[in-house]
């Protein structure tokens, strides 16, 4: 099978002759940091991958193809470590040691470091563009995975006994489970007739990165203020040796699009009233991005053959950072009770696999999804019993050593019934009797 590689030879013109069939483990839609992920890792154990990723690569890997940056957690981190995907250089992961937490102006706050559970950074902050050309440099290095891209399916069959695909230049494939890592707006989701719970935050997330006079000290804070969350998140210095933090900046839709248009000059005495004095001048490094932000959750996982993973399940609110750490929980998850199946001689795409993943992963996504969005409408407004209710709540976990060390746990991916692979351990395919 043709691997996609720079030259665009390869890719184009796409010939359109009837061609045979050809045989995957498991075919992924969607080359994103989930597909990618969940490429490598069941590529890590044997198995045999085609992931076919409908954007231009050469658009994806720029650094202008996403202004984003992800707080990876600890666990997640771990995961990529397993499965020989991390690499803190490449990533320029940029670890965070503290957390500082403020409702506004109020003068409580919660802190959370690193040191009261150990020597492990509570996660990494790593830029979406950099993650996507390490994980796509190392799947390319791996013989069991072809990336196709840019590439569309055209036609998907699902039974009993295999699934089968027919791509835009009319090459088939075949395989024996579909993985739909194709995000929120999952096409094969959509085409499965799997429905989701969905509605609009009315909220657009502003991101941009600053340059600024003093060090950061590692430390991210997020500051809950009325029109919605305000993040300051820690990245390495660039190569002029500027400190750098990447910004993530929720406000209404309307005061978004506005600030949107503002010249740089105005924008910065919004960003200056917002962010405060702390890290000296501010300067505003490359463009100002923006995103808008709704909830999703789709009403089943699964489908004869198929699995959502990742957004194409579940999307939420980024306010505590955790989208792209469940999608991963979701591989890791999969991976495990794909890799045992193999193990055995069974089939990987079975019906009862595929209901142990679910209820694996539903209810873990379903409670992070709502506390994400209760947190969300406790800390987006200003009214005063509100205020002052969750301040006493803020105040009353700063204060109890037990609750501050649950939580970043919590933050850090450790807590519930997590996978081998975030664990950071290699899958042992002896512990049958544990899985849900
Ligand atoms: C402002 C903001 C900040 C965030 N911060 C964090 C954070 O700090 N921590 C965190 O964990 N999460 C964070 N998230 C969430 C995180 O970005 C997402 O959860 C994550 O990017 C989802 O990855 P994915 O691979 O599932 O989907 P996507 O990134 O959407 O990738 C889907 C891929 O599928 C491709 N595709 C689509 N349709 C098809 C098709 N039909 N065929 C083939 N390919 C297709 C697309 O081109 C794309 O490459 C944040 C989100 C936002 C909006």
């Amino acid at each position: 099978m043709t691997k996609w590689r720079s030259s665009p030879t390869l890719c184009k013109p796409k010939p359109r002759q009837p061609m045979t069939e050809r045989r995957a483990d498991i075919l992924i839609f969607g080359g994103g940091a989930n597909g990618m992920t969940a490429a490598a890792a069941l590529a890590h154990h044997g198995l045999k991958i085609v992931v076919v990723e409908q954007a231009d690569p050469e658009k994806l890997r720029k650094a202008g193809a996403d202004g984003r940056t992800v707080a990876l957690s600890h666990a997640s981190t771990s995961l990529m470590q397993a499965i020989g995907l991390w690499n803190a250089d490449e990533f320029d992961a940029c670890p965070i040691l503290d957390i500082r937490i403020t409702d506004g102006a109020a003068p409580v706050f919660l802190h959370y470091d690193h040191r009261e559970l150990g020597d492990a950074p509570l996660g990494h902050i790593v830029e979406n563009w950099r993650l996507w050309n390490a994980a796509f440099s190392h799947i390319s290095g791996l013989e069991n995975v072809s990336y196709l891209a840019p590439s569309a399916v055209v036609d998907l069959q699902r039974d009993d006994y295999g699934a089968r695909a027919i791509l835009d230049d009319g090459s088939i494939i075949g395989a024996s489970l579909v993985l739909a890592c194709d995000g929120r707006n999952s096409h094969l989701r959509q085409a499965a007739g799997i429905t989701a719970a969905t509605w609009d935050y009315h909220q657009t997330a502003i991101v941009l990165t600053v340059a600024h006079d003093e060090p950061h000290a590692n430390i991210a804070h997020e500051r809950f203020l009325p029109a919605g969350p305000f993040a300051i998140l820690p990245l390495h210095d660039d190569a002029k040796g500027r400190h750098r933090s990447s910004i993530v900046w929720t406000e209404q839709n309307e005061l978004a699009a506005a600030l949107l248009e503002f010249t740089d000059t105005r924008f910065n005495e919004e960003l200056e009233r917002r962010f405060g004095s702390f890290l000296g001048n501010l300067k505003i490094v490359g463009r100002r991005w923006s995103y808008p932000l709704s909830f999703l959750h789709a009403h089943r996982y699964t489908d004869t053959r198929l699995a959502l993973i990742g957004d194409a399940a579940h999307a939420m609110h980024p306010i505590a950072g955790q989208g792209l750490n469940m999608g991963l929980r979701d591989v890791a998850a999969l991976t495990e009770l794909i890799v045992d199946a193999h193990h055995r001689g069974q089939d990987i795409g079975d019906n009862s696999l595929l209901s142990q993943y679910e209820r694996w992963r539903r209810t873990d996504n379903t409670v992070l999804m709502f506390v994400t969005d209760g947190l969300n409408r406790l800390f987006s407004n200003n009214v005063a019993p509100v205020r002052a209710a969750r301040d006493l709540g803020l105040a009353a976990v700063n204060r109890s050593p037990r609750l501050r060390r649950l939580f970043m746990r919590h933050a850090m991916g450790l807590e519930g019934d997590i996978p081998q692979l975030l664990r950071g351990e290699a899958i042992d395919t002896s512990r049958q009797s544990r899985r849900p």
